[in-house]
């Protein structure tokens, strides 16, 4: 079983005990963002750090933290503060499924994400043929349930009960939202060709009348969100139940740089070959192309796929 995180004293409950409430600014101090070039000191300065807007949905609640933090780097074995500042981020706290889904063992040959790497993740075998203990991971993976078993047995192409439905950020720039959602849909081919169609399935941010459910922040949506930084990537995380491997939420988050990261890939590799790429900018159908190659590839990840996937 992965490991049981923490214990937390209930401060006070209800009369019926179906409402808690136990203090949490020790587990959200704790999840303070590391950056790829620093780490954050004293995320619990107290005096300095509050909580901002709490969200409460179905069954996952986030809170936005306002932290003022001390930014330290390690640079052969010393650590030095190299400055300090503010920040805001977003803690979710999300229910497992109360039904869990059966687990399937990751096999390295396939190229599924394992679950974890965190502690805990890696469990052993004691009944194995083999000389002592054999570890395994499980494998990440959607739970998706045929909307008609009998006639997916019989060889016919079915819908499923729970499509993953992709949300489009509404601030994405207005050239990128169709290559998007072409890269998000190509990998339905992928899907009928184990008989299930409509699997993936895209949508524009709704409103707050045709959902007033919808929010980001609420776990119970996968979005692909815009991210006006000047990253040259995108990334396609996703969150697992830890128990049994199934993916329950997921997001790509597309930088705003991915755009020169295009126009680099398409000049130095393609322009052997092609004349239309031999320029500084390209052209509109040449980053229209890419972009569903970038996001096709995200979304690949959010599938609990590794880098062996087309
Ligand atoms: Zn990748």
């Amino acid at each position: 079983m992965p490991k049981i995180l923490r214990r937390i004293a209930v401060a006070a409950q209800s009369k019926d005990s179906s409402a808690v409430i136990f203090d949490v600014t020790g587990i959200v101090n704790a999840a303070a963002p590391k950056g790829k070039d620093f780490s954050v000191a004293k995320s619990a300065e107290e005096k300095t750090t509050w909580f901002g807007e709490l969200k409460s949905f179905k069954d996952n609640a986030s809170v936005k933290v306002h932290a003022n933090v001390d930014f330290t780097k390690s640079i052969l074995g010393f650590k030095g503060k190299i400055g300090s500042g503010s920040m805001e981020y977003t803690v979710s706290f999300l229910m497992l499924p109360e039904k869990p889904m059966p687990a399937r063992i990751q096999d390295l040959r396939v190229g599924v994400f394992p679950v974890g790497p965190s502690e805990g993740s890696m469990r052993y075998d004691l009944s194995s043929a083999e000389d002592g203990y054999k570890g395994y991971v499980l494998a990440s993976r959607w739970r998706l349930d045929l909307s008609d078993t009998t006639a997916w047995l019989g060889g016919k192409t079915v819908t499923v009960k729970n499509p993953i439905v992709w949300y489009v950020d509404n601030t994405f720039p207005e050239s990128w939202k169709e290559p998007i959602r072409k890269g998000v849909l190509a990998w339905n081919a992928a899907f009928e060709a184990i008989g299930l169609k409509d699997v993936m399935q895209v949508r524009d941010f709704p409103t707050k009348e045709e959902d007033p459910e919808f929010d980001p922040d609420n776990l119970r949506y996968s979005c692909l969100r815009y991210v006006p930084d000047a990253t040259m990537n995108a990334r396609g995380p996703s969150w697992t139940d830890p128990v049994t491997g199934e993916i329950l939420n997921a997001s790509v988050l597309v930088y705003n740089d991915v755009i020169k990261l295009i126009n680099n890939w398409r000049f130095v590799q393609t322009s052997q070959v092609d004349e239309s790429v031999r320029a500084v900018k390209m052209p509109q159908e040449i980053i229209d192309e890419s972009l569903v190659y970038v996001i096709s590839h995200e979304i690949g990840h959010t599938l609990g796929l590794m880098h062996n996937m087309g």
